[in-house]
Parts: structure tokens; sequence; C-alpha cells
């Protein structure tokens, strides 16, 4: 069934777990989240960036996980991840997202908070939830510099002001993670002791953007079939979970999934040399999608959740 981040995030704050927002661009990777997650009895969130929208069309993509979300008997959140802005939060909305994040992080404090309460505004008239963002997450090529840098992680205080003053309904924060495969040259890393002091503050579901595991054996998997990828380090297991112990409720996972995805077709298509129908090919690849979908949500703790 659809539903919003209300339904499903402040019931996971309150009893310790968190909710998976896997990426999709197509039909295969949502079937293999959705399916996946109803075999699990776990709520799920099935997020599309702007570019997965641009990639696959806001009907044609829309129209794919709510046909899907509606038949599953689990709660399925159809959710716009990383909105740049009002009017594609508003035309996801018009195409019957549930969710939306919004994510004016790149401005400075007070238009964060303007444009997030305009979003707010108009999402809460159609019964459609908001996530937004405070702090900044490092991107793939600032990585070291950025993370050695305090700036980037968000202050506890402008945190509990900006959940107060946009009235959004979850929030992302920025505590060491960052997006993309490259996540950390030293050791792996959280600010749990910022992330407790933003928890103290903020009664709002916390979000963990950035935070795939990047697994080796992913890593080997697509490159004992001619991949070459580079191994490096995600965010490992133990401290998603300390995350989560924490007050993060929701955690989004994009760069695994892709990962796999990938790991899948090479898979198939090295063992099968002859083969050149594209379902037998994807189909494969839609497993490995589920394999990291169930490894996510154990780790999560949102099984028979749902
Ligand atoms: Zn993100």
């Amino acid at each position: 069934m659809l539903a919003n981040l209300n339904d499903i995030l402040p019931k996971a704050r309150k009893f310790g777990y968190a909710v998976g927002a896997f990426n999709t661009s197509n039909l295969e990777i949502t079937q293999g989240i959705i399916e996946t997650a109803e075999s699990m009895r776990s709520p799920v969130i099935v997020a599309t960036s702007e570019k997965a929208i641009t990639y696959a069309g806001i009907e044609n993509i829309s129209q794919i996980i709510i046909t899907l979300a509606k038949k599953a008997k689990i709660p399925v959140v159809l959710h716009l991840d990383h909105g740049s802005s009002y009017e594609i939060c508003r035309a996801c909305i018009h195409h019957g997202y549930t969710s939306v994040m919004i994510d004016a992080s790149r401005l400075a404090f007070k238009e964060n908070v303007k444009v997030t309460k305009k979003v707010v505004g108009y999402a809460h008239q159609h019964k459609v939830s908001v996530e937004a963002e405070i702090g900044r997450l490092a991107g793939i090529e600032d990585e070291v510099k950025v993370l050695k840098h305090e700036a980037i992680y968000t202050d506890p205080d402008q945190a509990r002001r900006f959940a107060v003053e946009s009235g959004c309904d979850a929030l992302a924060i920025a505590i060491g993670t960052s997006h993309g495969a490259y996540k950390y040259k030293g050791k792996a890393q959280l600010r749990i002791d910022i992330l407790e002091e933003i928890a103290e503050q903020v009664n709002l579901p916390l979000v963990l953007h950035g935070a795939s595991g990047v697994k080796s054996k992913w890593i080997d998997h697509v490159n004992r079939f001619g991949g070459a990828l580079e191994h490096t380090k995600g965010v490992p297991d133990t401290l998603i979970k300390q995350a989560v112990r924490h007050g993060i409720a929701k955690i989004n996972t994009d760069t695994d999934l892709r990962i796999a995805f990938t790991a899948g077709i090479r898979e198939y298509l090295s063992r099968h040399r002859d083969e050149f129908d594209p379902r037998a090919i994807i189909d494969h690849a839609r497993d490995m999608i589920a394999r990291v979908v169930d490894d996510r949500i154990r780790v999560f703790g949102s099984i028979n959740r749902a």
C-alpha cells in the first residue's frame, strides 16, 4: 500500500530501527526493492532522484512504482530524493509521489528554511511528507578536504531551529558520510557525538545519506567477471547500527544497488556467452538487487515491522 514518511518513520525512531530508502530508475530495480521488502514484512521507501526522473520520465517511473506499491501488503513510500526546487517537488506531488525531499542545504540557513517551508505548505495540503536537509555532505571530489573540515557537520542548535521553523517531517543531517562510492580515505567514521546532540534537540526522524556499505565482496563480484572497480571504504554495518540506536530512522542506499546490479549483469553475460534475451540478463541483476535489499533491511532492523 502507498504510505508517506509520517506513516512509518516516527514509529521507527520510537522503537529504534530504521527504514531503508532505495533508489530506483527502472522496473526491475523497483521490483527487486518492493518484492524483497514485502517478503520480509518491512516497510520500504522507493526513491527517485531528479536524474532518475529525467532518465525514465516522471510519468513512467511514478506509475511503475505506484502500481507495484498498491499491490504490496507493506507500506511503500514513493519519495523524491534531493529535490532541488519547489517546482520539482510540486511536479512529483502532481504525479502521485507520497513524499518529497527538498534539498536546499546549499543555501544559507534562512533561505533553506524559506524554501523548505514553502514546499511543506504545498505538500501537507496534499498529505505528502517532506524531508529536508541541513548541513552538507561531502561530494566525491571534495571528499578528503571537506571531511576533515568541521563546517560540513550539522550544527545541533541549527538543526533544532530548522526543524521548528521549517515544519519538515524528517531531517537529513551531515555526520560524516558522503555520497558516491569513494567515502573514506582513512578509517570509516561517523560523528556519533554530534548525532547524539542532534537527537536530543530534534524530535523528528533523522536521515542518513551517503550510507552505502560498498562491501568488498560486491566489488570482487564485479571484478571477477571483467569489471575494474576500485576497492573503497563505505560505511560498515556496525556504524550503521550505532547510528540507528542514536536516532537515525531513514537510511538511503544507492551506490550498493548500482554495484550489485552491475555484478549481476556482468556475471550473467560472462557465464552465458550465447545469451541475448534482455529478460534473462536483467532478471539476474534483479536478484542481486534483492540480495542487497535483504541485507540492508536486516542491518536496519526493519524486518517484521510492516
Ligand atoms: Zn543523498
